[in-house]
């Protein structure tokens, strides 16, 4: 298409699809490059009830991360945490496997109010994201309920019993998506991966089976993946056959796939435009049947994501470069 080539300059807005910690990082590095014109899309379906409180814990480690407020060190919460709440909860027998710092509490607490009030999760989302300070745009894959349910030898564990309390331990013989006949993408989601603005989709390198799957699994959201003009890449979670942290590698063994970057091409078969991989598996680019942009997907500090984002900007760049330049030589006749 014509129009494509006068979005080259990237000025153009892009839609990431964000998991937790790993993703997170990642679109703090879109976010660096990109400011407003960034929107990540988080996955729901983490969220459960505890204590009479909703968390929604992969849409807070990415406000908290766009932020600057993420404990890196942890790897998970609020910096300069305090945990005077769970001491008085553990004294007065209170149920404690759930970590739930002072700070983070209020995130929990405030949220819950108002979703009892009827608000949508995406208004509460965008309010607080603001208040936060966070200049991407934030919304949640769906407003509706959608739980992850892990298939164990001890039976259904919702996604924070298998990951949290248990500890990923139990071997998993089936993911799935609880509510997913009426969990519908919302309209502003819909509305992100139609814009004619948008320039690239990004995959951000969450686990594909517990964090992007779910959102996949929204309606309305493959569907729009695959109708986007923009070309959609995603970046692999998986570096020399291991996963950089998390059950990514143990899923993928216990559900008997490969943990190599040609089964997450695999995986995103028919959604994806093109896939980055790590320089440790550079010599795989060949074979993946796909478009493959080799990089340092390593993120251990802010200068490595702002890196990787630029170059996964610039492979979006290239791809729709190579695009408009087909269809400029079926036009004059020289693609035939
Ligand atoms: P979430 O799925 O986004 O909630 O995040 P996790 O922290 O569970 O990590 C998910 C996946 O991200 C794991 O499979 C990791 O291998 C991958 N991951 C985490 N950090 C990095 C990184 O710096 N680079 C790459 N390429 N993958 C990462």
């Amino acid at each position: 298409m014509s129009d494509d080539s006068g979005k080259r300059d990237g000025a153009g807005r892009v839609v990431a699809l964000c998991g937790g910690v790993g993703g997170a990082k990642l679109a703090l590095g879109l976010q660096a490059n990109l400011g407003v014109r960034l929107t990540v899309i988080v996955n729901m379906a983490d969220d459960f009830n505890h204590l009479g409180l909703h968390i929604s814990p992969d849409l807070d480690t990415v406000l908290y991360t766009l932020s600057g407020l993420n404990d890196t060190a942890r790897g998970w919460g609020r910096a300069g945490e305090t945990w005077n709440f769970m001491a008085a909860l553990q004294q007065v027998g209170g149920d404690t496997w759930f970590q739930l710092g002072d700070r983070d509490l209020a995130l929990h607490v405030e949220r819950t109010r108002r979703r009892a009030l009827g608000e949508t999760p995406t208004t509460i989302a965008a309010d607080i994201a603001k208040r936060l300070g966070v200049t991407a745009r934030i919304l949640p894959a769906t407003d509706a309920d959608l739980r992850t349910m892990v298939t164990t030898p001890e039976g259904e564990l919702e996604f924070q019993r298998y990951f949290v309390a248990r500890r990923c331990e139990p071997t998993v013989k089936r993911i799935h998506f609880e509510g997913r006949e009426n969990a519908m993408a919302t309209d502003d989601v819909r509305q992100a991966l139609a814009a004619d603005d948008l320039e690239l989709i990004v995959i951000c390198p969450s686990n594909p089976y517990l964090s992007i799957d779910p959102i996949l699994a929204v309606r309305g959201i493959a569907d729009g993946l695959r109708a986007a003009r923009a070309p959609v890449v995603a970046v692999s979670p998986i570096i020399g056959g291991e996963a950089v942290k998390g059950p990514t590698r143990k899923i993928m063994d216990e559900l008997g796939l490969a943990p190599t970057n040609a089964e997450i091409v695999a995986h995103y078969r028919g959604l994806i435009d093109g896939l980055v991989i790590d320089r440790a598996d550079g010599a795989e680019a060949a074979s993946l049947g796909t478009e493959v942009c080799v990089a340092a997907t390593l993120m251990t500090d802010l200068p490595s994501k702002i890196r990787l984002a630029e170059q996964v900007l610039a492979f979006g760049r290239r791809i729709r470069g190579a695009r408009a330049g087909e269809t400029i030589a079926v036009a004059s006749g020289d693609g035939a």
